[in-house]
């Protein structure tokens, strides 16, 4: 609710309660989303339905282009979530139910309204994690609707100050595109702990509270205190306590600032802080403190194409990145097709479990020269540059694949082999793997779908999917004692490696890399060099010990340096 300083409860005494979604706090004034488009009151007559169910076609299916567009030029989890809703907005059915609407006489702005209506419904009374997709057609319907009436699209307010966002539902397409730098915490008033905002705000390191019934009576300009943790939105609050927020925000930054250049901890043992990268520009990622790059998602490079790319076209793409990076490591995994990363050219056949079938260095057996040639670009790039390179495959599962991929790529005179261990087999087995390979690299989005048999596509299943699983990490630790027994270096470049409280953990466990998007690697580094090795180690003991994520965190956030721990809480 809107407050003057002369009416209503004092400042700072209404708090709005809703679910956590993403860590941090953070006080701003409130930016509402732009309003979405509302059906005129009069509903004029068609004089042509056959012209109506086409323009319902069209208004869909430019929709569904719009997202793809949005998808082409972000990489990762926000990609992802674009080319879902993007195949939403083309569903046949939805299309089909418009245009039945349309031809019965409806004008098509109010045809694809109610179709897509009907289907919300559907998802809502299915409960859940269906439900939480609901979000995702009201957003297909806005941007249909608005296309069909000509009107703006809806969207993302800009104040051009720092300010907490406050949305019905954020869509996704919306949170992907969110500026960082100003968007200090999200607020919304439906949604979920899995919804996409929740996901995506937790990946992009903005603080969020979803389900918050009050946020519907925040107005814009009106100054909240937003705790992610709580999950609860102060209302006007105190000046004082702003300011606080505001300080120790400063003091955060600063001390950040006061650690640059190479990882290590308190006590000087090295841990090398390397960038995930995919499409993009790779001389603005390289002017990112970092020691180089720990993942190149190679991907981007054979999506959306009938035929995968020539081995000129990849060369010149690889020496790009190797050039921008000058004398720096480049760590390039080879194409991780299949399943989640599906390929027109990469025809894996019929299966009923994709995530369990024919994917990453596997497509190797039946497209063998997609690997060679690959293989045949990153040498070629490497020739022609100073970078460190190191190349290493996707979805290992014995020592037998790791030494074949090894030969292959030392056969083309590269001289650093390593694998993913994405896989629990691998990562038990990680030290013969380790015999072969010069350097290993966790996958834990993987490792942790299939340590703990969740779909990681599943946003019901996000707490068996959480890194802090006493399970995966288990597995962490022993990929860990493994490098160490080789003297061989183990990465992580899986999500895991962008959470600051988790990063002394994983080197406690033996962990000696960390790969992630840039924006995290400030607070990564940071905490790191607050902890001397033996700290990390019993704060891997702790996480360890613990029966669940929540466990886990509240055990090492509660041993962990001080300054650390209230970072994990305090944006
Ligand atoms: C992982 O699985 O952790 C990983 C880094 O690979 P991707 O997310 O691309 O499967
Ligand atoms: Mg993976």
């Amino acid at each position: 609710m809107e407050k003057s300083a002369t009416e209503g409860p004092p400042p700072g005494t209404e708090t709005l309660q809703g679910v956590t979604a993403a860590p941090g706090t953070a006080a701003a004034p409130v930016a509402r989303m732009g309003p979405r488009p509302r059906l005129p009151e009069h509903r004029p007559t068609v004089a042509d339905p056959g012209a109506e169910s086409e323009a319902a076609h069209r208004a869909l299916s430019r929709v569904a282009d719009g997202f793809d567009a949005q998808a082409g030029v972000l990489e990762g989890e926000a990609a992802e979530v674009l080319s879902a809703l993007a195949t939403m907005a083309r569903d046949p059915e939805l299309a089909r139910r418009a245009g039945e609407r349309a031809e019965g006489g409806e004008p098509a702005a109010w045809a694809v309204h109610a179709s897509c209506d009907t289907y919300r419904e559907l998802l809502l009374a299915a409960g859940g994690y269906l439900a939480e997709r609901a979000a995702d057609l009201a957003d297909i319907r806005d941007r249909a609707v608005a296309l069909l009436l000509d009107e703006p699209m809806p969207g993302l307010p800009d104040p051009g100050v720092d300010h907490v966002l406050v949305a019905d539902d954020l869509a996704p397409a919306d949170t992907v595109r969110l500026d960082t730098r100003r968007v200090q915490a999200i607020v919304t008033h439906k949604g979920g702990p899995t919804s996409h905002t929740a996901i995506l705000a937790r990946a992009l390191g903005v603080p969020a509270v979803v389900g918050c019934p009050g946020a519907a009576g925040l107005r814009d300009g009106t100054v909240v205190a937003v705790d992610g943790d709580a999950g609860t939105v102060t209302v006007d609050p105190d000046p004082l306590r702003v300011q606080d927020l505001a300080r120790r925000a400063a003091e955060r930054r600063s001390a950040w600032a006061e650690h640059s250049g190479p990882g290590h901890t308190l006590d000087g043992t090295s841990v090398a802080l390397l960038l995930n990268l995919g499409e993009g520009e790779p001389a603005e990622a390289a002017e990112h403190d970092s020691e180089g790059v720990g993942l190149l998602r190679t991907e981007f490079l054979f999506l959306d194409r009938a035929e995968p790319p020539s081995v000129a076209e990849q060369t010149e793409v690889y020496q790009r990145v190797l050039e921008a990076f000058g004398g720096r490591t480049v760590t390039v995994r080879t194409l991780d097709a299949g399943s989640d990363k599906p390929l027109a050219f990469v025809d894996t056949g019929q299966e009923d479990n994709p995530a369990l079938g024919v994917r990453g260095y596997r497509t190797a057996g039946l497209f063998p020269e997609l690997l060679t040639e690959q293989i045949t670009a990153i040498a070629a790039a490497a020739r022609k540059t100073a970078a460190h390179v190191r190349v290493m495959a996707p979805m290992i599962s014995t020592p037998a694949e790791a030494a074949e991929f090894a030969e292959l790529v030392r056969g083309e005179g590269l001289p650093e082999a390593g694998v993913m261990i994405e896989v629990p087999g691998a990562a038990l087995l990680a030290d013969r793997i380790l015999q072969h390979v010069d350097f290993v690299s966790l996958g834990t989005n993987d490792l942790a779908q299939y340590t703990m048999a969740a779909d990681r596509t599943l946003g019901s299943l996000s707490e068996l999917l959480d890194p802090w699983q006493a399970a995966v990490l288990e597995l962490v630790g022993v990929v860990g004692r493994a490098g160490e027994h080789r003297g061989r270096s183990v990465g992580v470049c899986g999500e895991a490696a962008a959470d600051p409280l988790l990063a002394p953990v994983l080197v406690g466990l033996g962990v000696t890399s960390l790969s992630a998007v840039p924006a995290a690697l400030p607070a990564v580094r940071y905490a790191l060099a607050r902890h001397t090795l033996d700290q990390c180690r019993r704060l891997a003991e702790l996480a360890l010990a613990a029966d669940g994520p929540e466990q886990a965190r509240q055990a090492v956030r509660a041993a962990a340096v001080p300054e650390v721990a209230a970072g994990d809480q305090v944006v």
